[in-house]
């Protein structure tokens, strides 16, 4: 989509701090970190949220996005701490970027219930 921030910086025209890039998918640091590791995963496929999302392609589009978001944690060595993964959705959910995104969170303990 023309004018989604993040369709940007999957295709490479706005600049981000890629640190894994999947045959669908890419994960970048976010601009606004939330914890010492705060990463995005997404698709490079425009996709709005997860709401939207449905049928056989979509569940294998969410599969292995959530797998690519686990590895990528994995590789920034978070595995024996463990992390947390986010999908915020809609307005209410706190989503502010309409492009389907996972938060990878770690680095410190997360609290609970969130904000
Ligand atoms: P959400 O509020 O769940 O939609 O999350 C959107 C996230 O995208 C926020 O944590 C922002 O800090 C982050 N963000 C927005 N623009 C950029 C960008 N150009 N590069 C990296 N992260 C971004």
């Amino acid at each position: 989509m023309s004018d989604c921030v993040f369709c940007k910086i999957a295709d490479g025209s706005i600049p981000a701090d890629i640190v894994a890039r999947g045959e669908d998918a890419v994960a970048f640091r976010d601009l606004d970190p939330k914890a010492p590791v705060h990463v995005l995963a997404i698709p490079t496929r425009h996709i709005g949220a997860v709401r939207d999302v449905s049928g056989p392609d979509g569940e294998r589009l969410l599969g292995s996005l959530l797998r690519f978001a686990a590895t990528v944690a994995s590789d920034l060595g978070l595995d024996d701490r463990g992390y947390r993964l986010v999908a915020n959705t809609g307005p209410d959910g706190g989503q502010s970027v309409f492009h389907l995104h996972v938060h990878i969170l770690g680095g410190r303990p997360m609290g609970w219930p969130p904000g």
